[in-house]
Formats: structure tokens, C-alpha cells, sequence
């Protein structure tokens, strides 16, 4: 009989059907909340993503505190999804309440800079390196912005991305192997242009690969996560780092780190932790503690070509910046994140229960004999339902199980765990307790004993 996953086929659909009923069953309230109120959006849902989720119909959350989601039916779900990496140290920590609770009687948008502003630009020189900073609302907007300096400063008009990248809704960005030929990722919607005309895309670990691509003298840049966690996870092989910097730098090719996942490593992201020397950084989701913001920073070096093209550049709109970028409600939570929760202490301990997790959800994958392995991150751990270690964007594609992972999903929901979607990704927040792991690793454990008993 087929297997997925190592699973059979037939014991996976009766498992599926049952979690699927189960959830359907406890959420009589989200089930109703849903059929009634969800009549002004398109699809039933107000951001379209929301129907992605592998659940019979999305729950309604009725609030959210913590590592804790409660919805309306009265459930309690240990959060290990985090809003994908937006909550990644908890949902409204108690800082950044506070600051934006001072911040809402002092104006919330307005186009000038504050005090906070200031202390903010200081506060991501000391802590990234980077000495020039901009700020922007979402992690696909400063990839955008710092593209488009790359563009002008190495008056190049091409980039380079890895097979398997996402980078935000960042069109240039959309493009992937399909058997080893580079075409616009496939689904992307009203989309008129051929991508691969402006960007080259080679695999992860590839360096043979990246130095035939980058040959031409026409990449302005790379834009890579230092491990690739949007498609199952994938490690950078040793030396892997060192000879993307050696080949760009060489190739005269700037290379972009995108952080907004890998920042679960530690304060400083993957950069920091590793001496990564990139010539622009990008960071969103959770460097405002959830509120909509993102920071991307540039070199020395970068800055002084910036300054030279300004002068050159035909004056006007560059095509960077929206009017609500830079307001002072993100910097007032972004000064509380930077200086109250992204902390030694919160990383030393999301490290501690993350490494807890990769333990327990690798016994468990052991003592049912599954074919399947756990990466991590720092505090971003993953399940995947095949072989691994994964080298590249290629091997990753073709270990996602949909089918499998979809039931698991539903099934840690039934068992107190939400975990995110599209992907089989947990993430431990400063506010993750020691029981919520133990619960998911229970859940875990439970759910791949009934998948091949
Ligand atoms: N970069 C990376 C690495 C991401 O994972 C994402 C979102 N998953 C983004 C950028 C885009 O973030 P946003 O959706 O907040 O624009």
C-alpha cells in the first residue's frame, strides 16, 4: 500500500478524518462566529492567507497573551506559530504594552522624528554592526528598499536569489527551479512580467553554481537568510558562509541577509552569532515586539556609493519609503523590544526550551522508527517528515509531505499546540513555559504512535 512520509495512506486518511472531526466538533462557537461574520471578506477571511491554515475552518482567537491563545470556545493553545515569527517573543509583552500605551496619547503617525527615533538608530548601529539604518513596516518592504540601493549603487540591474527563498511579497524575488530552469514561482497571481529575465536563482550550497551565475558582472546583489527556513528548513554547509561572502565581494556582487526568521538565534540574529559581514540587512515581523515594523541597515561602503549616486540620481520620487513608515508608535515599541525583551536573558532561555523540543521530537521520531529528522535555529525548531539533513531548495521542496503535515497540524491543535502553518515550524518565545514544550512534545509523540501503530 502507498506510504507518505513513512506513514500508510490509509491509516493517514483515517487519522486525518477523525482530528479533522474532532476540531470541528470542539469549536461549535468559531464554527458559527465564522459562517455568520466572515460575510464582508473575500473568501470568507480578511487576509486571504487565513484560509491556508490546515484546519476544517480557522478558529476565532479571543485573546492572545504570551506563549497563550484562547478562542472563543474556550480553548487553550500553547502558541509555538507566533503570527509566523510576528509575536516571536510573545504575544504583547509587557514592555512593549506599556509603550504603546504611553505612545497612544502622543500622536500616532506624523511624519517627523521623536526622542525614541533617535534612541533607536543608536540602539541598531550598537547592536547589528551596520552603521546606516532606515525604517520601514514590513520585512517585504525593506527587502524591497535595500534591492533597490543595491540596484543603483552597483548600477547592475540583476539579483540573485536561492532556489526556495520567500523574502516577503518581493516580486523579483519570486522565482525558482522547476527541474533545474529558473521560472516565475508558480501560483504567483497577475503576474505579467518574466521574473527570470531580472533575477538568477541557484541552489543553496551551491558555491560552483553561484560563481558561474555571478561571472557575468551584471548581479547587483544576493539576497539570502543565512538558513533557508521558508521551505523545510535548510543548514548552510560549513564554509558555506565564507565562500558567499569570498564570491560576491569578489564578483563585486553585494550581498543582503534577511534575518526576519533567523533572528531566533540570538540578539544579534545569525549575523551576529556567526560574524557574517553582509552589505545590507534586512529585518521585520518581531523587531517591534508585533507591531508592523521592519529596520534594514547598510555598510560603510554602501553608504558612501549611496551618497555619491545622490548625486548623480535625477531628483524626485526614489521609490522607497509610504507615508506611515517611521511613525512613533513602531519606535516606541521598537525602543521597548531592543531594549527590554530582545535580551541575553530571553535568548538564553528560548535557547534552553528549543533545544528541549529538538530532543524530545527527535526521541519520539526515533522510537516510532519514522523516516524523518528535526532542525533548528536557535529558537525556530522544525519537524520534517523525510531524510534529512536537506542541502538545498530542490531536496526541500520534495520533503514537504502536505497531506501528512496537514493532519499532524490538526492533530497538535487537538492537543492544546498551534504550530504555523504552511510549514512544520515552532517557535519558542521568552514567554514559552517548560510545560507548553512538554505538552507539544506529548502531543507529538502521541500523534506519531497513532500514525504507525
Ligand atoms: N523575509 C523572510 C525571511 C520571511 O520569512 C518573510 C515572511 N515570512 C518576509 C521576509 C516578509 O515579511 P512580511 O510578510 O512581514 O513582509
Amino acid at each position: 500500500t502507498k506510504s507518505i512520509g513513512g506513514v500508510a495512506a490509509e491509516r493517514l486518511a483515517a487519522f486525518r478524518a477523525r482530528e479533522a472531526a474532532a476540531y470541528a466538533h470542539a469549536r461549535p462557537r468559531s464554527a458559527e462566529a465564522m459562517a455568520n461574520g466572515a460575510a464582508g471578506y473575500l473568501d470568507g477571511v480578511p487576509m486571504h492567507w487565513m484560509r491556508d491554515w490546515p484546519m476544517p475552518f480557522p478558529f476565532v482567537v479571543e485573546r492572545a497573551h504570551g506563549a497563550t491563545l484562547t478562542d472563543i470556545d474556550g480553548h487553550e493553545l500553547a502558541d509555538f506559530c507566533l503570527g509566523d515569527t510576528g509575536s516571536m517573543f510573545g504575544h504583547s509583552p509587557a514592555p512593549v504594552a506599556r509603550a504603546i500605551r504611553r505612545q497612544a496619547r502622543r500622536g500616532l503617525t506624523y511624519m517627523l522624528p521623536n526622542d525614541d527615533a533617535l534612541a533607536v538608530g543608536t540602539l541598531l548601529r550598537a547592536r547589528f554592526g551596520l552603521p546606516y539604518w532606515q525604517v520601514a513596516t514590513t520585512a517585504t518592504d525593506a527587502n524591497r528598499f535595500a534591492l533597490r540601493v543595491a540596484r543603483a549603487v552597483t548600477e547592475r540591474p540583476n539579483i540573485l536569489v536561492f532556489n526556495g527563498c520567500y523574502h516577503g511579497a518581493v516580486d523579483e524575488t519570486m522565482v525558482r527551479l522547476l527541474d533545474g530552469r529558473p521560472v516565475n514561482r508558480p501560483g504567483l497571481a497577475g503576474e505579467f512580467r518574466d521574473l527570470t529575465q531580472g533575477t538568477r536563482v541557484v541552489e543553496f550550497n551551491d558555491i560552483a553554481a553561484l560563481e558561474k551565475a555571478l561571472a557575468h558582472g551584471d548581479v547587483a546583489c544576493v539576497i539570502t537568510e543565512p538558513v533557508l527556513t521558508n521551505s523545510c528548513m535548510v543548514l548552510p554547509e560549513p564554509g558555506f558562509h565564507e565562500a558567499l561572502r569570498e564570491v560576491t565581494t569578489r564578483h563585486g556582487t553585494l550581498l543582503l541577509i534577511d534575518e526576519t526568521h533567523t533572528i531566533s538565534t540570538g540578539p544579534g540574529g545569525y549575523t551576529s552569532a556567526h560574524d557574517l559581514q553582509p552589505d545590507l540587512f534586512v529585518l521585520g515581523k518581531p523587531v517591534a515586539g508585533g507591531v508592523p515594523a521592519s529596520v534594514w541597515g547598510m555598510s560603510e561602503d554602501v553608504a558612501t556609493r549611496w551618497a555619491a549616486y545622490q548625486q548623480v540620481k535625477q531628483p524626485g520620487y526614489s521609490g522607497m519609503g509610504t507615508t506611515l513608515s517611521a511613525n512613533p508608535l513602531q519606535f516606541a515599541a521598537m525602543r521597548a523590544t531592543l531594549e527590554e525583551v530582545m535580551t541575553d536573558e530571553a535568548y538564553a532561555r528560548m535557547e534552553r526550551l528549543a533545544h528541549r523540543l529538538e530532543l524530545g521530537l527527535a526521541a519520539a521520531i526515533a522510537r516510532n522508527v519514522l523516516p524523518w529528522h528535526v532542525a533548528r535555529v536557535g529558537a525556530r525548531v522544525e519537524f520534517i517528515c523525510a531524510p534529512g539533513p536537506l542541502r538545498n531548495g530542490a531536496q526541500a521542496e520534495a520533503a514537504h509531505m502536505p497531506a501528512l503535515e496537514a493532519a499532524i497540524h490538526v492533530g497538535l491543535i487537538n492537543r492544546g499546540c498551534l504550530i504555523a502553518p504552511f510549514h512544520n515550524m515552532m517557535l519558542i518565545s521568552p514567554a514559552t513555559k517548560k510545560p507548553q514544550v512538554d505538552r507539544l512534545i506529548d502531543a507529538f509523540t502521541d500523534i506519531a504512535s497513532e500514525l504507525v501503530r
